[in-house]
């Protein structure tokens, strides 16, 4: 017989965490190798990273596989829409990923000038700009500069396709963010 110690504290069995923000990071992704990308069948570029809570009493917990389209096309056949919710811009934007903008040449961190402040500019609120020359234009960045950065996510149970909770990742904002003490609005239509 060998006498073997195991450590309560580790079994923290799987719970989901109440809705809401938390500070957490990317920590690692799946397909290494390839930093995190893979192609979807339709021919749409997808990171997949796992992140974990990095406060408070779910410190540690972690948010697997939450997906963000970096491009490409959707199944129905459209443009990939990158400034969703949880998406790829409001991670840039979040993290302060440094990025390339194809149409002025300039690197920013994040910076991504989007709602009011494109508003301020003439510009669509709802699209997302280089805030150097104001174009709409190609981002060039490298996924492995998501893994580490602390960013706060909106953290949701939605149901998987086999009806068991799940938590879900639904918006990212930067540390500090004063949206980040607000809850979000939930909205029907993105439940299953
Ligand atoms: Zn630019």
């Amino acid at each position: 017989m060998v006498l073997m110690n195991s450590n309560l504290k580790d079994a923290a069995g799987f719970t989901n965490v109440p809705e809401g923000w938390y500070k957490m990071h990317c920590i690692d992704t799946e397909s290494p190798e390839n930093d995190g990308v893979s192609t979807t069948e339709a021919g749409g570029d997808m990171w997949t990273g796992h992140f974990e809570i990095e406060d408070g009493q779910f410190s540690g917990k972690n948010i697997n596989y939450h997906n963000i389209m970096l491009g490409g096309m959707s199944k129905k056949g459209k443009p990939i829409n990158t400034g969703m919710p949880g998406g790829l811009c409001e991670f840039v934007n979040a993290a302060k990923v440094k990025w390339e903008c194809a149409g002025c040449g300039k690197t920013a961190y994040g910076s991504l000038v989007h709602g009011s402040a494109a508003e301020d500019k003439g510009l669509d609120k709802g699209h997302f700009y280089c805030p150097n020359c104001f174009a709409d234009a190609t981002m060039s960045y490298d996924t492995k500069d998501f893994v580490g950065p602390s960013v706060m996510g909106y953290v949701s149970a939605r149901l998987d396709l086999k009806g068991r909770p799940q938590d879900r990742i639904e918006r990212f904002l930067a540390v500090g963010d004063p949206e980040t003490t607000r809850p979000v609005q939930s909205d029907p239509r993105r439940r299953r």
